[in-house]
């Protein structure tokens, strides 16, 4: 039997799509170069569709209807905005610190047009764009001189360059930590062109190890804070002090990642205590590194603070411009580092620190408070419950303690094909427009409330799962 050959002439035409009401108001909105290719690819679709058999539906308004959801799409931003809700606070792959809003505001100030980064202004010659945040991380930390890099492990990277190149490093067998599977210390190392000389075992290093290790090649010794693991029971580390003096008995300068970077002590909010850069050159550590976006609640940046001739060293390393901050982050970084030197009002304005610090009853009275909406939203087949539920701090700061804090729980209420149930459920969660990441453990996905910063963005955008 013969096919019927389709009708294409039935088809309109992409001029007579772009006159009609529709095509006229998408190409008000998106423009007409991407108007045109979008309606042209919706009429290519609908000819390779009827060449295979089918009669869809060719009126404009319809045709124009599928453009305009492919415009759409292609407008959605990649990196967008999402709810953490995984009860991890500082969540690397969800972008780590949410910023303060001075710190904000003074990104969009920098960025949109001139200014001072690099020009000194009373003399107005060039300067150096480290001098919007050394004097304030000066002060914050008791240190002499300070600079910052793109990120921690860069601060790492540049201080080995720098300081090590060829020569040797001690560091203690315990502390050769991996942070999230690309930053391991003798891969940097490595790549710095130092060489790395373990001490001690995995469990217990002890100060003859360091004062064994040193010798005519020897650098400087360095100790690594284990921020993401923790090393139990028959255990030995050499206290910092002692380090410092086994170091500078030899002459060398004594380094330390710190990795989270906390610039206060963190007990004041009920928090547990996470060693300070100011404890650390006050107990005679020649540099510190720390990073930006972790306990410190700012952007993404890695921070050195340190004896002046060393990090005079670092700045003058090649390195230091090639891993150098950009003018917005060093606005953000300033302003926050600003809201330190008034700690009373530090939970207030610095967002890391008061999602960090807000208490397990809070979160619980407003899970209580969403749980009808969301059972609602769901209808049947789910059971929507309250329950106590661990956070973590995350980016690997202090791993072993938890958060306590309250989650909305969402379990399919059938048995059977409950785990492809609850896939689907995380899925329906993430295409929201807002996307809600949430975890699943245990038959339920767990909506951990932490961080849900807008309670009525979210609420608003429940009634897109119903029609899901
Ligand atoms: C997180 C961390 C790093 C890496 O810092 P980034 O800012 O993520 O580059 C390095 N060292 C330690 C100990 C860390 O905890």
């Amino acid at each position: 039997m013969a096919e019927p050959r389709p009708d294409f002439s039935a088809l309109p035409s992409v001029d007579r799509l772009l006159t009609a009401p529709e095509g006229a108001a998408l190409v008000e909105t998106h423009g007409r170069e991407p108007t045109v290719a979008a309606l042209r690819h919706v009429l290519d679709d609908v000819r390779t569709a009827m060449a295979d058999g089918a009669s869809p539906d060719l009126a404009e308004a319809v045709l124009a209807g599928s453009a305009a959801a492919m415009l759409a799409r292609a407008d959605t931003p990649s990196l967008r905005r999402v709810f953490n809700l995984t009860g991890t606070v500082l969540h690397t792959n969800l972008g780590r610190a949410p910023l303060a809003e001075a710190a904000v505001d003074a990104m969009a100030d920098a960025a949109r047009g001139a200014s001072n980064l690099e020009f000194d202004l009373s003399s107005g010659r060039r300067g150096d764009r480290d001098v919007h945040v050394e004097e304030l991380l000066c002060e914050l930390t008791g240190a002499e001189a300070a600079t910052v890099v793109n990120n921690n492990a860069g601060a790492v990277l540049l201080l080995l360059n720098a300081l090590a190149l060829r020569k040797e490093v001690p560091v203690s067998r315990g502390e050769l930590v991996e942070i999230g599977g690309s930053f391991r210390i003798p891969d940097i190392m490595a790549r710095a062109g130092a060489k790395l000389v373990e001490v001690g075992t995995t469990n217990r290093t002890h100060p003859r190890d360091y004062a064994d290790a040193i010798g005519e090649r020897t650098a400087l010794i360095m100790k690594v804070h284990t921020s993401n693991y923790a090393v139990q029971g028959f255990t030995a580390e050499v206290p910092e002090g002692e380090l410092a003096e086994i170091a500078h008995t030899a002459g060398l300068p004594f380094a330390v990642d710190l990795g989270a970077g906390a610039l206060v002590d963190m007990e004041r909010w009920g928090l547990p205590h996470e060693p300070t850069p100011r404890e650390t050159v006050a107990a005679g550590a020649d540099l510190v590194t720390f990073s930006g976006d972790k306990l410190l609640g700012g952007p993404q940046a890695g921070l050195i603070v340190g004896r002046a001739d060393l990090i005079a060293r670092l700045k003058k390393n090649p390195l230091k411009r090639a891993l150098r901050c950009d003018k917005a982050t060093l606005a953000a970084l300033a302003a926050t580092l600003k809201l330190y030197r008034d700690p009373d009002r530090l939970a207030e304005r610095l967002p890391t620190l008061r999602l960090l610090a807000r208490s397990a009853a809070d979160i619980r009275a407003e899970a209580d408070t969403l749980a009808g909406d969301v059972g609602a939203a769901l209808g049947d087949g789910f059971e929507v419950d309250v329950r106590a539920c661990a956070g973590q701090i995350g980016s690997g700061a202090l791993p072993v303690e938890t958060l306590d804090s309250a989650a909305i729980t969402i379990t399919p209420a059938a048995s059977r094909g409950r785990g492809a149930a609850l896939k689907r459920l995380a899925a329906t969660f993430r295409e929201l427009p807002v996307p809600v990441i949430g975890r699943v453990q245990d038959d339920a996905l767990w909506l951990d409330l932490r961080c849900l910063d807008d309670v009525e963005g979210f609420r608003a955008q429940l009634a897109g799962i119903a029609d899901k």
